[in-house]
């Protein structure tokens, strides 16, 4: 294993969450967040965590001059109208704000060429970024089996794996081998994959569950593997891969 490339740390942008109901253990203000398995798995992969607010996508060239790389965590579901689609009654709850800040993300890191690791709705934003299309709800997902991708209706814990993927990618299968089982908690699922993007790894129902495009320095997970590394250390690898890949000089 070589060493990392610099003598300081790889700097990985984080975008953080709005939380806007009221909670009067936080004086009832509203809240820029990040869950702390995002910041945990940065650290312990020996990286530096930075969030990033959403705000103006005009400022995304600057935020992104402060940090090498960038985590589009989980969150809110894309707005249908971003890969051409009229919003179905079960859509969840959208960010236009975030959609818009986080697209630009995706274009001017893309064109600085700063590695993406895209989790949930990360993942389902760079596919549409691409051109792909979702599925609004996994009820809607048209396959022989089915697979409950929300297991918080099933009252599984977010560290627990809860269906099995067959992975169809090399590198990937190094480090899970030819399948595996991972935790899952979404609702909304890739219908089409956008362009360029490969598929890595797909659940048995034909879900989408991971993708990348290694020019364009792109890791995209379905799943999350910043909560089930606290059960299952191969997933903190991930994030360690993605970095030795990325900002490792090979000698
Ligand atoms: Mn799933």
């Amino acid at each position: 294993m070589s060493e990392v490339l610099s003598m300081k740390k790889v700097r990985i942008g984080i975008v953080a969450s709005r939380f806007l109901k009221k909670e009067p253990a936080f004086a009832n203000e509203e809240l820029t967040y990040t869950m702390q398995g995002n910041v945990a798995a940065v650290i312990e992969s020996g990286a530096l965590p930075i969030l990033i607010p959403i705000t103006d996508p005009g400022d995304a060239t600057q935020y992104l001059s402060q940090v090498d790389g960038l985590i589009l965590p989980g969150g809110q579901d894309v707005q249908p109208k971003l890969y051409g689609e009229p919003e179905s009654d079960l859509l969840g709850v959208t960010s236009a704000s975030r959609d818009s800040f986080e697209l630009k993300l995706i274009e001017i890191a893309i064109q600085q060429k700063k590695p993406i690791f895209a989790i949930c709705r990360g993942a389902q934003l760079v596919n549409v970024y691409f051109g792909g299309t979702l599925y609004q709800d996994e009820s809607l997902i048209k396959g022989k089996v089915r697979i409950e991708h929300d297991q918080t209706r099933l009252a599984i814990k977010n560290e627990i794996p809860s269906h099995m993927i067959k992975i169809v990618d090399e590198e990937l299968q190094s480090v899970l081998g030819n399948s595996t089982k991972v935790n899952s908690l979404h609702h909304q699922a890739i219908k089409k994959i956008g362009k360029g993007l490969t598929i890595t790894a797909v659940a048995a129902d034909g879900v989408v569950e991971a993708f990348k495009n290694d020019s364009q320095k792109i890791t995209a997970y379905q799943w999350h593997p910043e909560m089930q590394q606290r059960s299952d250390a191969r997933m903190l690898q991930l994030f360690k891969i993605f970095l030795q890949k990325n900002f490792t000089e090979t000698s």
